[in-house]
């Protein structure tokens, strides 16, 4: 397919149009945010009028549903796919406007936590980039994820009013909103068929942004649903009376789509989040079903046309809501629609972790889908016939399948119950879904399961924000290495090229100093880009072990202060990550990360040679600087417990190297870049088991390490906190039977160990360079065009 062709005239009207619908008498008295207004909506208007590229080959259709998009800023994203950044700097540069300066005015929409909703939008683009015709649903948060500061060292949030009304790229396509019943109870109608009185209806808005592919003209819809007043209200349905009863009740549509829940891998079970999860699959589903119908096909054939991938439990709800349109609103029976749904969904597993694996009180499904809960007791019902079949009068065997258990349901079982595929999202995981998490199903249905290991788009993630390595490429490659990320294989004789490794080094250095000036002007902090930048950004959870990495820097402290004339290797640990508000243990650990940088970069002894920053507000936009800024990547989370991670594959491509443990989709950038240029440590997910199973003991381990102990101690005498003894008292769960369940301390020795060897490699730059450049020469295989290829190969096909 074709790139669009840029229409300057139309560009340019639409520009005027801008500044005097302001009012003004020209251009040049826009501010900066007014520019970036103009500049965004004229280029919006040329994609909405743009129909949309139909896909020749016969393919089902993609809906891609996740209650979270976290997509970045778009503006400097469409103009790159678009192919028109050149142009648009040009015309933009005869007005004396410096196009780089407006897409800083840009604010992320940040309607995601972290790698779940990243990865949802990396898919979008490469859906588009790839062909594969899709639809994304997620819902229009007014408050995205909260903005974060430190107030003496402390996580504080503030909301994100990102002003969605006033958002360029959006598009309110009226004719397809939706209205969604929620509430009420079920009767029989006179022929004695189930009928749904709902208490109240909500009006559910399509708001669309555009998804570009990259220069092959394909632009189709993240629809975003917003939630509204139905105008005007249903006065036979829902009097003045019963309105303000749903009203005392909760049921508000304003309410609905206020705000993103700010909790990563972890479920907390609130009426608002279930409604919301409803709101949006009864949105989407119904939008789906309109499709198909419009387009004259028949019911029966749904499943031959459209595919609905579930990006973890959170839209399953949208299964039992399939059902209901068919037979309620469209008169099948239970076998026929079930014959459709079954062959419809497929779910992607995201974690194994207890505490995130959804369940809903039997009673809260009932009180606001009463109608769903039949269904979703009529599935259960069904299922148990066939468990019952498999493993006769085993109870323990049904009490681990049932899909409503002890006045619970469980959304992960219904998914598998109920869709035709499920897949884990590396390697790693997805053979720790069939051998931990889901055995007795693989067993029932072993054709059902996948793996899909994650990916990144190559276009975000290192041409837009790593253009000086971009160019690099181009020059050298000569071939279109974004859209066939493995051509970057083409660089691997080049690491023993002297020349090429300089130009390589000078472009990360490069990128080390624009950080370092970004860390200056937010924190007054000054860090030398010839130090180690190491880096660790993702969300703050335990099992990512942001607290093994304080330890470490705990221990390199100490060394200087036993040492002063130490030869050690300069270092920069740099920290990103949002703790979930009500994540008490999460929190605390970035207070401790902030107080221990805050006595190292003060303390006249260490110098210039460690500096600990932590950059508040971690975003997309944050890391698009920091990534291309990294030498050392750290991935360190307890084995077993990273289902993947995305910002391990980022910083790889980007030539940073990795310390880790064997857990997630790490295993599978030590396979891809080999043993000898990663630096692996650490229990492994089978000791991890082992060591869990003999009753690990922290303390013993404390008992026996004399340095380990010193370094504890200090932190609870008070030394980092101004004499507060209890400062870092939850840090690891204090220390007794049951203490550190990340397993900080047993894989601290080895940590240290492997530091020691980054330092080795970090003295001879010349060798790190060669590593770094077969870093990125070996890690094409993460770009999400394979991901999205497997999917249609493994998943979707008809
Ligand atoms: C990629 C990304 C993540 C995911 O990082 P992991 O290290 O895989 O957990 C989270 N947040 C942002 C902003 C990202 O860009």
């Amino acid at each position: 397919m074709a790139q669009q062709k840029f229409q300057q005239a139309r560009f340019k009207a639409a520009l005027t149009r801008h500044w005097q619908y302001l009012g003004l008498s020209s251009a040049q008295e826009m501010t900066p945010q007014q520019w970036w207004q103009a500049l965004s909506s004229a280029l919006a208007e040329q994609l909405a009028a743009h129909p949309l590229a139909k896909s020749a080959k016969r393919q089902r259709h993609v809906n891609y549903i996740s209650m979270e998009f976290l997509i970045g800023r778009l503006t400097g994203n469409n103009l790159l796919n678009l192919g028109w950044y050149q142009e648009v700097q040009a015309l933009l540069a005869e007005q004396q406007i410096s196009l780089s300066e407006l897409l800083e005015e840009e604010v992320d929409p940040a309607l995601g936590n972290g790698g779940l909703g990243r990865l949802a939008a990396c898919y979008l683009d490469s859906m588009a980039t790839v062909g594969q015709s899709a639809t994304g649903y997620g819902l229009n948060y007014q408050y995205g994820l909260f903005r974060q500061s430190f107030d003496d060292g402390q996580q504080h949030e503030a909301p994100d009013d990102w002003q969605r009304n006033h958002y360029p790229w959006f598009r309110h396509n009226a004719a397809l909103d939706v209205d969604v019943p929620i509430g009420g109870k079920v009767s029989r109608d006179d022929s004695g068929q189930p009928q749904w009185l709902p208490e109240v209806v909500i009006r559910g808005e399509a708001w669309d942004l555009p998804v570009v592919g990259y220069r092959n003209g394909v632009t189709q819809p993240l629809r975003l649903w917003q939630a509204s007043h139905r105008q005007p209200f249903n006065l036979t349905l829902f009097n003045d009376g019963k309105f303000l009863q749903a009203e005392q009740q909760g049921i508000d549509a304003d309410k609905l789509t206020k705000v993103l829940y700010p909790n990563d891998n972890h479920q907390e079970g609130k009426r608002l989040r279930l409604m919301q999860q409803y709101f949006q699959c009864a949105c989407s589903v119904a939008d789906i079903v309109r499709r198909h119908l419009q387009a004259g096909r028949p019911l029966a054939a749904l499943a031959q046309y459209e595919v609905i991938q579930l990006n973890d439990t959170h839209p399953t709800i949208a299964i039992p809501e399939m059902l209901r349109l068919l037979i309620d609103d469209h008169q099948l029976s239970w076998d026929d629609a079930w014959a459709i749904t079954s062959k419809l969904f497929a779910y992607t597993n995201h974690t194994l972790m207890p505490e995130a694996l959804e369940r809903w009180d039997e009673k809260l499904v009932r009180s606001l889908l009463p109608r769903h809960l039949q269904i979703i007791k009529e599935i259960n019902r069904c299922f148990k016939k066939l468990v019952e079949k498999q493993w006769p009068g085993d109870d323990a065997v049904w009490a681990k399948l049932a899909v409503l258990h002890e006045g619970q349901v469980r959304m992960a079982n219904l998914c598998v119950v109920s869709g035709f595929a499920v897949n884990g999202v590396a390697a790693l995981h997805s053979r720790l879904v069939v051998s931990d998490l889901f055995p007795e199903y693989h067993q029932l249905w072993p054709e059902k399961f996948h793996n899909v290991t994650n990916g990144i788009t190559p276009r975000r993630w290192l041409q837009q924000c790593n253009p000086a390595l971009a160019t690099l490429l181009d020059e050298t490659l000569k071939t279109d290495w974004m859209t066939h990320l493995d051509a970057l294989r083409g660089l691997e004789p080049l690491a023993d090229d002297a020349a090429f490794r300089q130009r390589y080094r000078q472009i990360k250095h490069d990128n080390k100093a624009r950080l370092a000036s970004y860390i200056h002007q937010l924190t007054g902090i000054s860090v030398n880009p010839d130090a180690i930048f190491d880096i660790q950004i993702k969300r703050l959870h335990e099992y990512k072990r942001q607290h093994l990495g304080l330890m470490h820097i705990l221990h390199c402290y100490r060394q200087l202060r036993d040492n002063p004339n130490a030869e050690i290797t300069p270092r920069v640990f740099l920290f990103g990550a949002k703790a979930a508000p009500g994540y008490y243990l999460a929190k605390n650990i970035i207070y401790a990360i902030n107080k221990v940088a805050e006595k190292i970069n003060h303390d006249p002894l260490v110098g210039d040679r460690l500096k600990v920053v932590f950059i508040p507000d971690y975003r997309i936009t944050a890391a698009e600087l920091m990534i291309p800024a990294a030498d050392l990547s750290e991935q360190i989370s307890t084995a077993g417990y990273e289902a993947s991670g995305t910002g391990n594959m980022k910083l790889a491509l980007n030539g940073a190297l990795t310390i880790g443990t064997l857990d997630g989709a790490n295993v599978e950038i030590a396979e891809q870049v080999g043993d000898e240029n990663i630096f692996i440590f650490g229990h492994t997910v089978e000791e991890v088991k082992a060591l869990k199973a003999k009753g690990y003991d922290p303390l013993k381990l404390r008992k026996k390490d004399k340095h380990l102990n010193n370094l504890l101690k200090e932190l609870e005498k008070g030394f980092f906190s101004n004499g507060d003894k209890h400062a870092f008292d939850m840090l690891l769960h204090s220390l007794g039977k049951g203490g550190d369940p990340w397993l900080v301390l047993a894989d601290f020795a080895a940590y240290c160990e492997a530091q020691q060897r980054v330092e080795a490699l970090w003295r001879d730059q010349e060798a790190w360079t060669r590593t770094a450049i077969l870093n990125t020469a070996r890690t094409g295989m993460f770009s999400s065009d394979r991901s999205i290829r497997d999917y249609q190969q493994r998943i979707w096909r008809a």
